[in-house]
């Protein structure tokens, strides 16, 4: 494997230009001095920012259109639209398609993600040929993703789906879903004492979307904090949207930050639409490992959705109201250092010793780097240039 070279960049967090020499998929030294590397690809970054790869840690891949003629979107205005829409026009379309899960994840790979964790729908109508178009696509791709058997209709009252969910677990889905254990499944404590048990029982990872908002979604992330802590799941149990931290009274929000905090539950948003925003601000100071994602891209949900990290952190930063540098950075970070801790990743990071999983970016700073999200100059993976 020859050694690769990258002159002159900005490393994030540094302060100072270096040189960052890469041997064997890993960091090998990152030096503020010119380094000499003999036979290495080298490569001239001078000026740029130099970011770990980009981590995109909620989205659909199984659900997506992206590669193929536009469709123009065909659901009603409600959930119940859209839910219909999607189980509707699937078969017509084709999803899920190993096809148009190959072009996202090219195009996820060029805008410089380098890991990905996607909910996959499990019911008994898709079986789990949704894990499998994944995993077909994935095993092609030089990206690792990693995947989430999703009950996205519901565990409780759609029978057969609890043990599709642990079939898929059972072939090395790395992680369980969870969805709305009041709002759609109607009886929390049953839903959560079911998923958490599987979590439990497989060692895997649990990622639940709560869009349950108010009290209701405040009482379950209770709920959800208190599973986490009994069975010392910290740093496996994710909460994907939490629309309720977003809209809660300061106090019962600190209480529950404060939890999250407690427990080492991770909190992923996507900063969509109108939905609410968690205080990412609050979470990140009180030490909640917070990520980012895009949800649905380009799908039967609806129509958005680049495959960029860098412009969905822009997104988180815009709907957070921030505008100050360190603030931004927030959201940079979310897209990167918390995605990756959300996920679990083993060395991480731009230090010696870490994969050499990069991303250079034409910007000077990282908050010009989410705010202008210019096209990447160089994307390594393992040590290898996928992009440049
Ligand atoms: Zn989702």
């Amino acid at each position: 494997m020859t050694d690769v070279l990258l002159r002159g960049g900005l490393p994030w967090g540094l302060g100072a230009p270096a040189d960052i020499l890469v041997r064997a998929g890993r960091v090998a030294r990152v030096s503020l001095s010119p380094v000499e590397a003999p036979g290495a690809q080298v490569h001239d970054v001078s000026g740029q920012l130099v970011l770990p790869g980009l981590v995109e840690a909620h989205c659909h891949l199984d659900k997506t259109l992206y590669g193929g003629p536009w469709v123009p979107h065909s659901a009603g205005d409600t959930l119940s639209g859209r839910i219909s829409n999607d189980l509707g026009r699937r078969a017509e379309l084709g999803v899920p398609s190993v096809a148009r899960i190959t072009a996202l994840l090219e195009r996820m790979s060029r805008a410089g993600t380098t890991h990905v964790r996607t909910h996959t729908d499990i019911d008994p109508v898709a079986g789990l040929r949704g894990v499998e178009a994944v995993r077909e696509a994935a095993a092609a791709s030089p990206l690792d993703v990693r995947q989430v058997a999703f009950p996205q209709h519901g565990v409780l009252t759609n029978p057969g789906t609890a043990a599709l969910l642990e079939e898929a677990l059972k072939s090395g889905v790395e992680a369980v879903g969870g969805l709305d254990p009041a709002g759609i499944d109607r009886d929390p404590v049953r839903h959560l004492d079911l998923i958490f048990g599987l979590a439990g029982r497989y060692g895997t990872h649990l990622d639940i979307h709560l869009h349950d908002g108010g009290t209701l979604g405040g009482w379950e992330l209770g709920l959800i904090i208190e599973r986490t802590k009994a069975l010392e799941l910290r740093g496996r149990v994710a909460v994907s949207h939490a629309y309720a931290l977003g809209q809660l009274d300061e106090a019962a929000q600190d209480h529950l930050v404060e939890g999250l905090a407690e427990a080492g539950v991770a909190v992923v948003t996507a900063a969509v639409y109108d939905f609410p925003v968690p205080p990412v601000k609050k979470l990140r100071a009180a030490g909640v490992t917070v990520a980012c994602g895009h949800d649905g891209i380009r799908d039967l949900w609806g129509p958005y959705g680049s495959g960029d990290m860098l412009e969905r952190a822009m997104h988180v930063a815009y709907r957070s109201t921030f505008r100050r540098d360190d603030d931004i950075e927030l959201a940079l970070e979310a897209a990167t250092v918390g995605g990756a801790r959300a996920l679990g990743l083993d060395d991480y990071g731009l230090a010696p010793g870490d994969r050499a999983d990069l991303v250079v970016v034409p910007a000077g700073s990282p908050a010009e780097a989410v705010v202008v999200h210019p096209a990447r100059t160089l994307v390594m993976k393992d040590g290898v240039v996928l992009h440049n």
